[in-house]
């Protein structure tokens, strides 16, 4: 198969056709703009995939005589594909209604129900231009084996398959006899209750022989459940720097959810790679995270997205949210003032097209990071090569533009670095490779 795309202009070194995208093969891209996701972008920029990793790039100009005879298209705006790395994959919204009707979670067939589900969110995903998602408790962990063997057109998945959380803590059913929940987080589920030392070891255990890429944790209380609040701390120090421990024996760095600032600092205090939320980020906060170079993943999209559109939340949860909306703004203004190392990460978690925060929308995430005081440029490295740093060494190459980098690439038909809404529009992302293999043409 050969996909055309644009030919407005040939290059110097090479000649500018189509993309042969029978893979295995070597080709070219020309880009108007290359930005490279760390770095300042390129005018008349060019790279080179080899199979499935980036072999060369830098300038038209200074293409190699190697590649002299190799094919080249252009593209008007080049970039690593993008990376979310706070996402749920578990149907909401078609498989249930989300809060208060999360007792279908517990039914026989719901989890094949949201794997089928998935596929279908997985796919828009990678449409959206993101060619990486880490996943904080869902099922495309179940699904991704399916993805990487090519079976289902997605996005590289690493999940943490479960939630850690602390019996009655934010990864808790509320609503739902203990035993039921119990039964779940046992079978493998998006839940995993766990209290004490021992069964913190245990379950890090347990989710890493899952499949677990990285652990996720609440050290907090959070918004979207019951009986808690997101000031609460959840789980002891003693607790966090076990399952810290525990994964980091097998090479799993931490995810923390924190909202309150003691369940921050503790996180922190245990070694955790990233803060989840982290609304009552203050001055200490902010100081302790670069000290330790924990990385921020603020989830904007999400609070904004139910600021505007939370009208079915219970009164119990919108009084919480209320609480912690405009702390939220004010603290990651804060934190992108004071050189926070952000990822992007969105929360998106539903699977109707029509709702503001479904699979598919993550990139409006950079739109908020420039509301707040990033530069389009800053919001690009935030959402391409920050995002694997949030998994340390489990992460593949990707994020940039790199030598031996893989070929995680989408074209643009639009500058970015003009309008970064111009990233929010799936028809915008002309063009999407994923391991060097085209997934995407319009
Ligand atoms: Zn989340």
């Amino acid at each position: 198969m050969r996909v055309p795309l644009p030919q407005r202009q040939r290059g110097a070194a090479a000649a500018v056709v189509e993309i042969d995208v029978d893979q295995g093969s070597t080709f070219g891209i020309i880009a108007d703009i290359l930005i490279p996701g760390r770095g300042e972008p390129v005018v008349n920029g060019a790279l080179v995939v080899k199979d499935s990793t980036i072999d060369w790039v830098g300038s038209k100009d200074d293409i190699p005589d190697t590649y002299s005879s190799l094919r080249f298209s252009r593209v008007p705006v080049l970039m690593p594909g993008m990376w979310d790395v706070h996402t749920h994959f578990s149907g909401t919204d078609i498989v249930s209604q989300g809060p208060g009707d999360s007792y279908k979670m517990f039914l026989p067939g719901t989890a094949t129900l949201i794997g089928a589900v998935t596929v279908d969110d997985l796919r828009a995903t990678l449409m959206a231009g993101f060619t990486s998602v880490r996943e904080l408790g869902g099922y495309a962990g179940d699904v991704a084996p399916a993805v990487d063997k090519g079976v289902i057109v997605g996005p590289h998945v690493y999940s943490s398959m479960s939630v850690l959380s602390i019996t009655g803590g934010h990864g808790d059913q509320h609503d739902v006899p203990l035993q039921t929940v119990l039964g779940f987080s046992a079978s493998g589920s998006e839940i995993a209750l766990c209290d004490g030392v021992d069964e913190c070891i245990k379950t890090v255990r347990q989710v890493i022989r899952r499949g677990a890429k990285v652990i996720k944790i609440c050290s907090t209380g959070g918004v979207l459940s019951l009986n808690d609040q997101p000031e609460d701390s959840q789980f002891s120090p003693a607790e966090l720097k076990a399952v810290v421990d525990e994964a980091a024996r097998s090479g799993r760095v931490v995810a923390a959810h924190a909202i309150g600032k003691n369940g921050i600092m503790a996180a922190l205090d245990a070694g955790v790679r990233s803060i989840e939320h982290g609304v009552y980020l203050d001055e200490e906060v902010a100081a302790a995270m670069k000290e330790k170079n924990v990385t921020l993943v603020p989830t904007r999209h999400i609070i904004e997205g139910l600021a505007t559109n939370g009208g079915d939340m219970p009164p119990v949860m919108r009084v919480k949210f209320d609480r912690v909306l405009q702390i939220s703004r004010d603290s990651y203004k804060l934190a992108i003032k004071l050189g926070v190392k952000i990822a992007l990460g969105t929360d998106t978690y539903s699977s109707d097209r029509k709702h503001p925060i479904s699979h598919g929308t993550n990139a409006k995430e950079l739109y908020w990071a420039c509301e707040a005081g990033m530069t389009p440029i800053q919001a690009i490295e935030m959402a391409t090569a920050n995002g694997p740093e949030t998994l340390g060494s489990q992460a593949r190459k990707s994020g940039q533009l790199k030598v031996g980098f893989d070929a995680d690439l989408i074209a643009i038909s639009h500058n970015p670095l003009d309008d970064i809404e111009v990233l929010t529009k799936p028809k915008n992302i002309t063009h999407v490779w994923k391991g060097g293999k085209l997934y995407k043409s319009l």
